[in-house]
């Protein structure tokens, strides 16, 4: 019986083609990228009104549309261009770090910096994960894990879960008792 469940939590989780986790990554991709249309659109919109109706220049201000125009399409290249490559891959915790921050001099919170190893050699890097202290992932992931980052999501999956009272809720990022199936926090389906 033992057995069984140990097994049971070796493996990384089929939970993950459950449909509300394609639901929740598709939306986290666009958003992004709608926010930025929404900015440049609303900075076009802003200069074209200010343009027109309180300095009444049409020219100078299709000027300046165009230059805004520019310089958004360009930012928006280096922008992707900076911005890790997001794919589901394999990999092993190479390192991991967290820093005690004081909000207000009242409640405490946790700053977490884990790096991953991927299978191609390649570091991924998940920066400055904040989250309360009750979820401290120093002591969820140790240096040698087996993970698996999925596209779209910000904390990775364990292959390993036997030694593990908690599961990561990799949507959410709170670390939730083994025995659940759903995320107390976000109710979405946990990777287990
Ligand atoms: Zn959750």
């Amino acid at each position: 019986m033992q057995e069984t469940e140990k097994n049971q939590n070796v493996g990384y989780s089929s939970n993950i083609t459950e449909e509300v986790f394609d639901k929740t990554r598709d939306n986290r991709k666009s958003r992004d990228e709608i926010t930025y249309i929404i900015t440049v659109v609303a900075a076009v919109t802003v200069t074209l009104l200010v343009g027109i109706f309180r300095y009444q220049d049409l020219k100078g201000t299709l000027f300046f549309i165009g230059i805004i125009a520019v310089v958004g399409v360009i930012f928006f290249f280096i922008l992707k261009q900076k911005k890790q490559p997001d794919i589901t891959y394999d990999g092993v915790v190479k390192f991991i770090e967290k820093s005690v921050e004081t909000y207000r001099n009242k409640g405490k919170y946790l700053v977490t910096y884990i790096a991953i190893t991927r299978e191609d050699g390649k570091i991924f890097v998940y920066n400055n994960i904040v989250s309360s202290v009750h979820n401290d992932y120093t002591t969820y992931y140790q240096i040698g894990d087996k993970v698996r980052h999925h596209k779209g999501y910000f904390l990775p999956e364990k292959y390993d879960k036997t030694q593990d009272d908690k599961v990561v809720c990799i949507l959410c990022g709170h670390l939730i008792d083994k025995e659940k199936d759903y995320c107390s926090n976000c109710q979405k389906v946990l990777l287990k």
